[in-house]
């Protein structure tokens, strides 16, 4: 099959910024690509790296890529591109042959339908907030709170409060981004062990300390996230839980299988795409709602910025860019 590669490069500010313990997002970039095929089939895919230091490659990369190019060759050339390149060609081709067809709408833009990202800098006062609006709605919500940006004390401190005020209405989950050592976090395991309102632990250690985190996935669910984009061998090797990025691995076919297969213990999570990205987001979100371990995906989307970028047609966003 002989394809026509074109791509555009976007840049857009997320509504309001994200901190974690390792960065902060104000902005992102990346890169929509368009392959169409000789039988005049139309796959969209995205390269959204999740961290900024890899935009020069992937530029470079994307670069190297002719405009008319066969699949096979295609395929092979990609094989040592960066991840989020892989991701998008694949997910490209995924969607010329078929492998995924996409709704007309996805839902998640209720407040139940995803999780809430707190406010670490006033972490107990958005809580409030919170359960007002949960009064309000009278569903079961899921906040994530992202931990190791202040000193412990003052951490385990809003712990207590939090675990003091939520019902078993709210879900929890504690994010540290691969920054604690392990004292502090099996304390924090300590704390939290018997507690039923906590999904989970995520990333609580460094990305490579695998022993640690599966001594703790022992005493309490443990969610890998960057040690699965670090060793994406894992995905086939962790028995807990594991946050997904479609956009950050080779080939997002492989995790619509597993999920199409019924995998256990998978939550889907964004990394800040647009539109285009988005379609594969929802559709996998969608997928794992309906599995044997059903948890709302954490989309950020009251992080999502008015603009054309997030339109639900890919053609649309397309001609506008
Ligand atoms: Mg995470």
């Amino acid at each position: 099959m002989n394809l026509i590669f074109k791509k555009k490069s976007y840049c857009f500010s997320l509504s309001t910024k994200v901190e974690n313990s390792k960065t902060t997002y104000l902005t992102k970039s990346g890169w929509i690509i368009k392959l169409i095929s000789n039988d005049k089939k139309i796959g969209f895919g995205e390269v959204s790296p999740l961290y900024s230091k890899d935009l020069k490659k992937c530029s470079k990369q994307l670069n190297m890529i002719p405009e008319h190019v066969e699949v096979f060759k295609l395929s092979e050339q990609i094989n040592i591109f960066h991840p989020c390149i892989q991701s998008a060609i694949n997910s490209a081709l995924a969607e010329i042959n078929g492998k995924i067809i996409f709704k007309k709408k996805y839902y998640f833009d209720e407040i139940d339908n995803t999780a809430i990202l707190l406010n670490p800098k006033n972490v107990i006062s958005d809580l409030n907030k919170i359960k007002k609006r949960q009064s309000n709605i009278g569903k079961s919500l899921t906040i994530k709170w992202k931990v190791a940006l202040k000193n412990n004390h003052e951490e385990e401190a809003s712990l207590e409060e939090i675990l003091s005020q939520i019902g078993n209405n709210i879900k929890l989950r504690i994010d540290a981004n691969g920054s604690w050592g392990r004292e502090i976090a099996y304390r924090w395991a300590d704390i939290l062990k018997d507690n039923k309102n906590i999904d989970w632990l995520e990333q609580p250690l460094c990305v490579d300390d695998i022993d640690g985190l599966k001594e703790l996935n022992k005493k309490i669910p443990i969610a890998l996230d960057e040690s699965l984009l670090k060793f994406p061998n894992l995905i086939d090797e962790w028995k807990g839980w594991q946050i997904r990025r479609p956009s950050q691995e080779n080939n997002p076919v492989k995790l619509l299988r597993e999920l199409e297969n019924k995998k256990a213990l998978i939550s889907i999570s964004t990394s800040f795409e647009t539109g285009i990205g988005n379609r594969w987001l929802y559709h996998l979100a969608s997928l794992q709602l309906q599995g044997p371990t059903p948890k709302v995906p954490g989309l950020a989307m009251n992080r999502i910025p008015d603009s054309f970028l997030f339109l639900d047609e890919a053609q649309k966003i397309w001609d506008q860019l």
